[in-house]
């Protein structure tokens, strides 16, 4: 039997939308008897791109994360729907019965990532299938999968022990979008952001970037130190939120400069002047 899943690397996907692209290829217009309605031809997209600009200019940076239905294990969806509409198949792939869904708009509340859309024309709650029709036809991956042009996006077996999503998955370097959710979900991330601080080193006297100034962040859980580079920045990337840091910097022969910086945000320091 398989269990399948799909791992997103956050930190690989470049925001090409070729994924939400090809779900409406697929999906819009076209039905799928026993699978699912078609999608409507506008607005109602099972997989989203959710775009994340962060920090402050010049220090700007965006993430995307694509966001869509992570077939749980223990879905709020089958549990909360009382009428057998909501089924989770032996493979994992969790399903909306077209047929019985019918009418039943209280279905789009039952999960808490709101990954389930309402389609006013069918009167019907729909949501991604993994691609179930192709599955079954011997297709190897859904169409978002396979049209992804960066590797974000990997779907594989997890009862099979060789496969790669098997690997990513026991690397423990993926997780659910939530955690708290606890549903068992079957789409991991990887890489999504938290929060950073920088900024820019300068040495006052000359008017010149202080590569090479030592920058050590302390905070509740210890210490990191890096180094400003050949452009007098430095970064610390994937802070927890709302934790309040000392940032210290430090160059020979010119006086240790101490900040505060608090992750409510991206932080960007600004240019930090050094002076003798
Ligand atoms: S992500 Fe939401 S819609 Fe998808 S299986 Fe989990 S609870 Fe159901
Ligand atoms: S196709 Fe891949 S790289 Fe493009 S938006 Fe989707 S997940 Fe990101």
């Amino acid at each position: 039997m398989s269990r399948y899943a799909i791992a997103i690397d956050v930190n690989k996907c470049v925001g090409c939308y070729n994924c939400f692209l090809t779900c409406r290829d697929e999906f819009a217009g076209n039905n799928y008897p026993g699978y699912s309605a078609p999608q409507p031809m506008s607005g109602g997209n099972w997989i989203t791109i959710k775009e994340i600009e962060r920090g402050s200019f010049p220090h700007v940076k965006v993430n995307y994360v694509p966001l869509t239905c992570s077939h749980c294990d223990s879905a709020n969806c089958v549990k909360l729907d009382q009428t057998g509409a909501v089924y989770r198949r032996p493979d994992g792939i969790v399903m909306i019965d077209p047929e019985k869904a019918k009418g039943n708009k209280a279905i789009v509340n039952t999960c808490p990532y709101r990954r389930i859309e309402w389609n006013e024309e069918l009167q019907l709650p729909q949501k991604c299938t993994m691609c179930a029709h192709l599955l079954d036809k011997g297709e190897r991956e859904p169409r978002c999968v396979e049209t992804c042009p960066s590797g974000a996006l990997v779907f594989g077996d997890l009862d099979d022990p060789e496969s790669e999503i098997s690997k990513l998955y026991a690397s423990g370097n993926y997780a659910p979008l939530n955690p708290d959710y606890d549903m068992g979900e079957k789409v991991l991330y990887k890489d999504v952001p938290k929060k950073f601080v920088a900024g820019t080193v300068i040495y006052s006297d000359i008017d010149e970037v202080a590569s090479g100034a030592k920058v050590t962040l302390t905070g509740p859980d210890g210490e990191m130190t890096t180094v400003a580079n050949g452009f007098g920045d430095f970064e610390f990337e994937g802070l927890p939120d709302n934790v309040t840091y000392t940032v210290q910097i430090e160059a020979p022969g010119y006086q240790k400069v101490t900040l505060t910086a608090k992750t409510s945000k991206d932080v960007y320091l600004g240019e930090i002047m050094l002076f003798k």
